[in-house]
């Protein structure tokens, strides 16, 4: 792709452009600290001549791995002025992935900042290929020199000859692959995208932009070069804190503020916290629920921005005002064209789903190091972007992300729920007049297996297109017609949910043994927690296959423990209440559980037996408006932190012929006296969530607190068992999906005795069993949980998904283990972790003998 546009002129030109024309005014500013366009140019010419005495020159890469500083800005400026790649990194990324990237980038430097010191500790010792180790601001750790050396006075160093088509950045694209591709922007993509942001929004040198988001992120960096050329200033905050931007708003008259899910929210309630209307404020741009937006465009004089974009189009290539045509992303940017096209490249009608594929010069120039992935996507002259969407003229959509969080209440349909019929000219048209089509798999998928890598294409992005200000929506890909346009985007919803804020943390909550209770408020927040739970107790009211998505989308974290935690809390414990518990009790208990600030534990296992419910000891007794009830449970998940605990107890003892009676379930609070958390369990794997063993003695729980009748706790156990036996199956496949896609990336990289692992037929044999016994455990699972959503008698079914799924993920996690060779066996890769976790799902939730036992009754009956 070439430039058009920008002859001649490098992101270099740009900023000594901008120290002639805007001079003292301020470029950048942080906290106290001011620095003028002109100074920026002097800090960039002296740093460019620090390279440069270091010898690091023209086409070498340099990675950064820090947040954001004004010496991150001038490095890439830098970085322009020489004709070097800056290469960011994502600081969310684990350290083992960070350490891919950082392989696959080969950089002659490497930057850091004291937040991600500890995750290349000792690296400028083991890898002597990077020559040269920096850190942002002092003191610099072992093996590090302070950035700040490298600004030493010298001559200017003299100019390099950077072509505009030259690599300016690698950005590493929206999925977190299992090596993050990078995107190559060039000099001229960046121009255009600066130029394009100024023509559609109108950023001028009054524009002040708040520079929160990650430098490494497109976004961030797109639109404060965008700012600079036009003449505005960036406010640059190190990390987004709510309140604080609210202050640097308001201090310095800030204009633009980028968004994605729950920027804008936070700032809006900080804004309200400090009473602030944000008067400065007039543009915020990306993606936000409708709610939000609403209350943007009631609050202040802002307007929201939102479009379609990827790192590999340099940032929007659609773009429109949400007031011009809410819902819709908008028209293609001038310098852009964008079109929908099916399988062979053909364009589809209006009203039909395509891939959205991308052509101009906004288009990057390819994945770095991945010459035939780039290939493959730049295809026939357009970048396919792996995103499907559809053109619709007619129909004026509300913004498809309206069911993030949980401010749709009442205006619109929960995730997933079955339209509602609504009164014409009620404003939700579209989804609920003409409900789409999921798009089965292969249709959509427009990247061939081979160039997906671990976690797929670009993923987690709103996709909207269009060339009228009509909409369009990116579908899922998805192996049966279960999931709707309104699942896949609560999909995406927990997409970036799980990328931003899990992954990062799971070694963390691996080695401490827990998961920090702060997340289960967070994820109340985004309205992940009780999503079938009726909206007047602070649920959604969507339908299983939201709750599907759920537990899919939590797996792809690669922690099976928060899996596990989330099922336990929303599909095994609190369901006991929704279905059983008192009107009064459920007004009481349920809105904290959605919000996420009271935690649920399910507690039926005992010391003496889990296979054998019926044989429960712990005794309740009833005295007047109490029982009191005295026992102990075992291997409690969630035990040790929970608020509340759903309590299987014996009320009569029950006869030998009849032991299923007498059984009931109690809802306990973690106060009530007589109530101990006795020891945490060290496990073998799961080791993030937190199994507890617990004892009652003389515990008096309020009679009110029964759950549904006395004496018939076992069959309403027995009841949701179905459903936790279905989240495990789910849980199950998701997990050896992933798994899968791991080994996938893995062995296609892995060389041996000449070639990729993946040439070797035994090899890709292996991987096509593994695939095919997937495929059928997720058929298994999704057909039983479809004869369960119909009401129909499904006991035999979900115990065969249990089985059959609990037996396939042994035999995945033994063979990608295996495929993996020593490095499977090694604590750093996620798939050692995979075949630990997998062990438990063949024991928890109902062994396999007793699916065996269930299935055999049922044939023999
Ligand atoms: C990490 C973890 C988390 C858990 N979380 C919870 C929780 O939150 N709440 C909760 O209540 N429980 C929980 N459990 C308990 C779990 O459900 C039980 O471990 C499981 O049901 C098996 O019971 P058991 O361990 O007592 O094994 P047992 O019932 O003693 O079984 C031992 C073995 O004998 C086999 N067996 C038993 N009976 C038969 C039979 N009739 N025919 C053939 N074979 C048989 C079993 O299949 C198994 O292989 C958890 C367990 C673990 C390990």
């Amino acid at each position: 792709m070439t430039a058009v546009g920008v002859h001649g002129f490098t992101v270099y030109d740009m900023i000594a452009r901008g120290a002639s024309v805007y001079g003292d005014a301020p470029a950048v500013i942080q906290g106290e600290r001011q620095v003028s366009f002109r100074d920026f140019r002097r800090r960039v010419d002296t740093l460019a001549g620090g390279l440069l005495r270091l010898g690091i020159g023209q086409g070498d890469r340099i990675c950064v791995l820090a947040q954001n500083d004004p010496a991150y800005l001038e490095l890439y400026g830098a970085c322009a002025r020489q004709g070097i790649i800056a290469y960011p990194i994502n600081w969310r990324l684990t350290a083992q992935e960070v350490e891919r990237v950082v392989e696959r980038a080969a950089p002659r430097m490497m930057v850091v900042d004291a937040s991600t010191l500890p995750v290349v500790a000792g690296w400028p010792e083991r890898k002597r290929a990077v020559a040269h180790w920096y850190q942002f601001g002092e003191p610099a750790g072992p093996g590090f020199t302070p950035f700040a050396a490298l600004y030493t006075d010298a001559p200017e160093p003299a100019a390099v000859d950077v072509a505009p088509d030259a690599p300016f950045a690698v950005i590493s694209t929206a999925a977190v692959d299992v090596v993050p591709r990078g995107a190559v922007l060039t000099h001229a993509n960046v121009l255009t995208a600066n130029l394009t942001l100024m023509a559609c929004i109108g950023v001028t040198a009054a524009d002040r932009y708040l520079l929160a988001l990650p430098l490494f992120h497109v976004t961030a960096l797109g639109n404060a070069l965008a700012h600079m050329h036009a003449g505005g200033a960036s406010v640059l905050v190190s990390r987004f804190d709510a309140e604080e931007a609210v202050r640097l708003i308001d201090r310095h008259r800030v204009t633009h503020v980028s968004d994605f899910p729950p920027v804008l929210s936070s700032l809006l309630d900080a804004a309200e916290k400090l009473g602030s209307g944000l008067p400065s404020l007039r543009h915020v741009s990306g993606l936000d629920a409708p709610p939000t937006i609403q209350r943007l465009h009631e609050r202040t004089q802002a307007r929201f921005w939102t479009g379609f974009g990827q790192s590999e189009t340099s940032g929007f290539v659609t773009l429109q005002r949400v007031v011009d045509k809410p819902g819709a992303a908008g028209k293609p940017v001038p310098p852009c064209q964008v079109r929908l096209v099916d399988d062979y490249d053909r364009e589809v009608p209006v009203g039909t789903l395509g891939e959205i594929v991308v052509r101009g010069p906004l288009v990057f120039q390819g994945y770095f190091g991945q010459p035939d992935v780039t290939a493959h996507t730049l295809r026939n002259g357009w970048h396919h972007t792996g995103d499907v969407g559809r053109f619709e003229r007619s129909v004026r959509l509300r913004h498809p992300r309206r069911q993030v969080g949980r401010g749709h209440q009442g205006r619109g349909p929960a995730p997933g729920r079955r339209p509602v019929h609504r009164p014409a000219g009620g404003g939700l048209r579209g989804l609920e007049d003409r409900p789409l089509q999921a798009t089965p798999r292969g249709r959509i998928r427009r990247r061939p297996p081979a160039h997906r890598g671990g976690r797929g294409g670009p993923r987690g992005r709103q996709d909207h297109v269009g060339p009228d200000g009509v909409a369009a929506t990116r579908v899922e890909d998805e192996p049966m017609r279960i999931f709707n346009e309104q699942h896949e985007m609560f999909r995406q919803t927990l997409r970036s949910f799980v990328e931003k804020d899990v992954m990062p943390h799971v070694e963390e909550w691996e080695a401490a043994g827990r998961i920090p209770k702060s997340i289960w408020p967070r994820m109340g927040a985004l309205g992940l927690l009780g999503v079938e739970y009726d909206e007047k107790y602070g649920g959604a009211g969507a339908d299983i296959q939201t709750t599907m998505v759920l537990c899919e989308e939590m797996v792809r974290s690669r922690s099976g423990s928060l899996a596990m935690a989330v099922g336990v809390h929303t599909d095994m414990a609190s369901p006991h209440l929704y279905w059983t518990g008192s009107e009064a009790l459920k007004e009481k208990y349920l809105p904290a559980i959605c919000r996420g600030e009271k935690l649920c534990a399910i507690a039926v296992t005992e010391p003496g037996g889990g296979s054998d419910v019926a044989a429960i000891r712990t005794r309740a007794v009833r005295e007047g408006d109490h029982y009191v009830l005295n026992g102990s449970k075992m291997f409690i998940t969630n035990g040790a932190l929970a608020d509340l605990y759903f309590v299987a107890a014996r009320v009569e003892r029950g006869e030998v012929l009849r032991r299923h009676e007498g059984i009931s379930m109690f809802l306990v609070e973690r106060e009530t006296p007589g109530f101990a958390v006795g020891r945490t369990l060290d496990k073998m794997g799961m080791r993030a969530s937190d199994t507890a063993e617990l004892a009652f003695q003389d515990m008096r729980v309020p009679a009110e607190n029964l759950l549904g009748r006395e004496g018939v706790g076992f069959y309403e156990v027995m009841r949701v068992f179905q459903r936790e036996r279905l989240v495990a199956g789910l849980h199950a496949v998701a997990m050896s999906s992933r798994a899968l896609e791991d080994t996938l990336a893995y062995v296609r990289e892995r060389q041996a005795f000449g070639g990729p692992l993946s040439d070797k037929q035994v090899v890709r044999h292996k991987l096509a069993d593994l695939a095919t016994r997937i495929e059928a455990g997720r058929a298994l699972t999704y057909a039983a949980l479809l004869r369960y959503q119909a009401g129909e008698e499904a006991v035999s079914e979900i115990s065969m998904a249990k089985l059959f799924t609990a037996e396939m993920v042994q035999k995945v996690a033994y063979e990608c283990v295996q495929l993996h060779g020593g490095y499977g066996y090694m604590r750093e890769y996620a798939i050692e972790r995979f075949a630990r976790d997998a062990r438990l799902l063949s024991i928890g939730g109902g062994t396999s003998e007793i699916m065996k036992e269930i299935i055999a009754k049922a044939l023999l009956a």
